[in-house]
């Protein structure tokens, strides 16, 4: 039988079936652990030259990501070095929520998009608490399992390995789900930031297409600050101090109805205290979890009785007909960026992770002045995209550059033997 071929087995257990795409961080396939019979399927994570030995930080936080097991986590089953490649193993899952999100044969009722958020804030509210943040954020790292069961993935990669493109670690998270504080650039960021990349979901559960689509960092803000008013000092004091600070015209907010008028006052209510600028005043997960919106009616779907896509390549169609803020530009910048303005706000303010997210960039920098050379590759545009709102020209997808990571190898079969 072709599957026994040895010369497809992988560190002796695991039989590699079809590529299943490429991502982030490198191909991903599908596998056959012989040892369990299971299902998996295998990042592999190109190392490139090493120069320098290997990052032990890095391997310690694998280790980890081993340790997270939670319902709404993907499980890391397993992590080795293979022909200079790291491989990380992790259950295999049937869909995402990109996939979902943009099936046009699917209805999503308000219980489902409940169902389906509730899954992602349990599963973050978990890593919150083992001061775990995620960091990347996004539809298609929602994975759904054949039992409807939805799992964050990647979780913890983006602050090991760095995006690749990133030279300063604010530029984490795709752009579209990336907090104003990070486009800001502030250094000491927390939790917060995860919850604003889960209200975009949410908000893109909602619409059926990316609710904020900047083209650049600056773009990024402007959209935002179209849909809920350019923030003003009161209400984000700390804004001022962050180092690229720019002053935009202000505009005021529309009505939160005008950009999602299906929505409940629920919805509406846990949304907009989701996007709380001011990532102090930002509602955690573990309140948005204990808000009423989950416990009234209509209550979350069972998640074996959600919708999921037949297809994973569906195109869209959107006829939402709702006040689209990615047709305008937005707010316009008033000052030139003040570089040269770097007042650290308030450690202690920011929410309770925030320092370990400030020691963990530390070894993200580690992990990257290991590295050598950027090669890039911009991501597709997404299929959730409703291009029609655009005049048929799709718009830019924030890209995420390819990197090459080449720290670990020299001893990682040492540390992974041990
Ligand atoms: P990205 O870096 O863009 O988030 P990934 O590296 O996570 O992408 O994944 C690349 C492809 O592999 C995607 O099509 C994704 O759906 C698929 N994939 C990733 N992890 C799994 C998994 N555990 N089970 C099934 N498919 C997966």
């Amino acid at each position: 039988m072709a599957d026994l071929d040895p010369s497809k087995k992988v560190a002796d257990r695991y039989l590699k079936r079809e590529v299943l795409g490429e991502g982030t961080y490198g191909v991903v396939y599908k596998a056959i652990d012989t040892q369990t019979g299971q299902t998996v399927a295998i990042k592999k994570i190109r190392l490139g030259k090493q120069k320098e030995g290997v990052n032990f930080t890095a391997l310690r936080e694998i280790k980890l990501l081993k340790e997270l097991k939670d319902s709404n986590i993907i499980e890391l089953i397993d992590a080795f070095p293979h022909k200079g490649n790291l491989h990380l193993v992790f259950e295999f899952m049937e869909t995402d929520l990109e996939a979902v999100i943009r099936d046009r044969n699917i209805f999503l009722s308000p219980a489902d998009i409940k169902s389906y958020l509730q899954m992602t804030l349990k599963g973050l509210a978990y890593c919150h608490k083992k001061w775990v943040l995620h960091r990347d954020m996004k539809p298609n790292n929602l994975l759904i399992g054949s039992n409807g069961q939805l799992k964050l993935a990647d979780f913890g990669l983006a602050r090991i390995f760095g995006s690749p493109d990133r030279r300063f670690t604010h530029q984490v998270f795709a752009r579209w789900y990336r907090a104003p504080e990070l486009l800001f650039g502030t250094k000491q960021y927390g939790s917060a930031v995860d919850v604003w990349a889960a209200a975009c979901i949410f908000a893109e559960l909602l619409l059926r297409r990316p609710f904020l689509q900047g083209s650049s960092d600056i773009d990024q803000l402007g959209k935002i600050f179209a849909a809920f008013g350019t923030p003003t000092p009161s209400q984000w004091p700390d804004m001022l101090y962050l180092p690229d600070y720019v002053e935009f015209q202000y505009v005021p907010a529309p009505p939160l109805r005008s950009l999602f008028p299906m929505a409940s006052d629920d919805t509406l209510d846990l949304l907009s205290k989701m996007f709380a600028y001011d990532p102090k005043s930002r509602i955690t997960i573990q309140q948005a979890l204990e808000h009423r919106y989950f416990t009234s009616a209509p209550l979350p779907t069972d998640p074996s009785k959600l919708p999921r896509p037949t297809s994973k390549r569906e195109p869209t169609n959107s006829n939402s007909r709702v006040l689209d803020l990615n047709s305008n530009d937005g707010p316009t910048v008033l000052s030139p960026p003040r570089k040269s303005r770097r007042v650290m706000p308030d450690r202690e303010a920011f929410e309770g992770n925030a320092y370990r997210a400030d020691r963990l960039d530390d070894h993200v920098n580690e992990v990257r002045e290991l590295a050598a050379g950027n090669t890039s590759k911009n991501e597709a545009a997404p299929m959730s995209l409703d291009f029609s709102v655009f005049g048929g020209k799709p718009p830019n997808r924030p890209t995420i550059n390819s990197a090459d990571r080449s720290h670990l190898k020299r001893k990682l079969d040492l540390e992974f033997q041990q």
